[in-house]
């Protein structure tokens, strides 16, 4: 059997550290906040290169958070790219503004810039770009047209833990970021966590009161906030993690740049890399027009793949009161009858790659 991902492979090659980390745990007792969750909040930003890291609850509460934090709620509207996890366009409904769907470019998957002027009006108040499968958002020219429309940039690093464009991380480009650490994630805890991150000082002190009950200093609430924390069990899992990080990563680039190798003659459509970047393959999603005959044959062999998604944003049941259509989103729909997840891990070998590579081209 070839799984999709191994997540426990991953684990008990760092189980001593892991058991370590929650043993300490145990002996204090220290479960919600302190000395471990600030730790890793400094380490992130020292990854990442930026000021501040917030932890909070998961990769969909930061995104809300940050939306509530620049005041962006009724009445405003948010650009987000057609393909992405439902916690994209959730986040901006959740603070009661609308989301606003661009198609994707149909060789980077990643919102396409050159729909994004069209999409924009007097309500348009910020740009959420989704680094999604593990590639950057062409940040240059979104920056770009945020600054010559006077919108914020809120980048979605849920799947592009250390993806780089340009040399630098993603995460540093927009006003603010946010980061998913859901444990299938390039950085993954052991349950729901997520964190934002910002160099911007009134936004990390307003998006830190919000995540917890809008506290500035014990039972002083400045504002009404919520309960969004960053449990402190998966703050010391993700700091044994986090130096591995790049090594996992690494192997993740290698897998793919074999998948590609090996497939780039046969009739699918293997992924494109945008110049200048470093794509961390969180996903490898190949293009198939005999998609459903190729995850069959998969599936006999015992290779598990996935779909993501298997709709489009604008075309699922809680958006259909908009009646989009084909014409509205062609690339988008297109895709989400065409792409299929091939499985992809740190750890994955080559025999397996190989195996999975070898089905593939004796399908099609
Ligand atoms: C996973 C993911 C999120 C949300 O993260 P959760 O921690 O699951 O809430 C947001 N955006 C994208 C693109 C994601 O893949």
């Amino acid at each position: 059997m070839i799984p999709f991902a191994d997540l426990t492979l991953l684990h008990t090659s760092i189980q001593d550290k892991i058991d370590a980390a929650l043993t300490q745990i145990i002996q204090t007792s220290n479960f919600i906040g302190g000395e471990i969750v600030t730790q890793f909040e400094k380490e992130f930003t020292k990854y990442i290169g930026i000021e501040h890291c917030i932890g909070c609850a998961n990769g969909t509460d930061s995104i809300e958070i940050l939306l509530q934090t620049l005041e962006i709620g009724k009445g405003d509207e948010v650009l987000v790219p057609a393909i992405s996890w439902i916690a994209t366009s959730e986040a901006v409904s959740s603070v009661g503004a609308t989301p606003v769907f661009v198609d994707v470019d149909p060789n980077y998957y990643t919102i396409d810039v050159l729909k994004i002027e069209d999409a924009i009006t007097s309500k348009t108040k910020a740009i959420i770009p989704v680094h999604l499968y593990g590639q950057a958002a062409d940040m240059d020219a979104i920056l770009s047209i945020a600054t010559k429309h006077a919108l914020y940039v809120i980048e979605d690093c849920a799947q592009a833990h250390g993806a780089k464009y340009k040399g630098k991380k993603v995460g540093t480009f927009g006003i603010c970021a946010s980061f998913s650490f859901f444990p299938g994630k390039n950085l993954g805890a052991f349950g729901d966590a997520g964190c934002m991150v910002t160099n911007n000082d009134t936004i990390a002190e307003k998006a830190r009161m919000i995540a917890n009950h809008g506290q500035k200093g014990k039972h002083n609430h400045i504002i009404e906030g919520r309960n969004s924390r960053l449990d402190t069990l998966h703050a010391a899992i993700l700091s044994v993690k986090l130096p591995y990080l790049d090594t996992w990563n690494a192997q993740r680039i290698e897998a793919a740049a074999k998948y590609s190798k090996i497939l780039t003659n046969s009739p699918i459509q293997i992924p494109h890399i945008l110049p200048n970047t470093t794509h961390v393959f969180h996903l490898y999603v190949i293009q198939t027009q005999q998609r459903t005959a190729l995850q069959n044959a998969l599936t006999q062999q015992q290779i598990q793949t996935a779909i993501h998604y298997p709709t489009a944003l604008p075309f699922l049941p809680c958006y259909s009161e908009k009646n989009y259509s084909e014409k509205d989103f062609p690339i988008a729909f297109a895709m989400q009858q065409k792409i299929l997840s091939l499985p992809i891990f740190p750890g994955i070998s080559d025999a397996q790659i190989e195996e999975v590579c070898k089905t593939i081209v004796a399908t099609l």
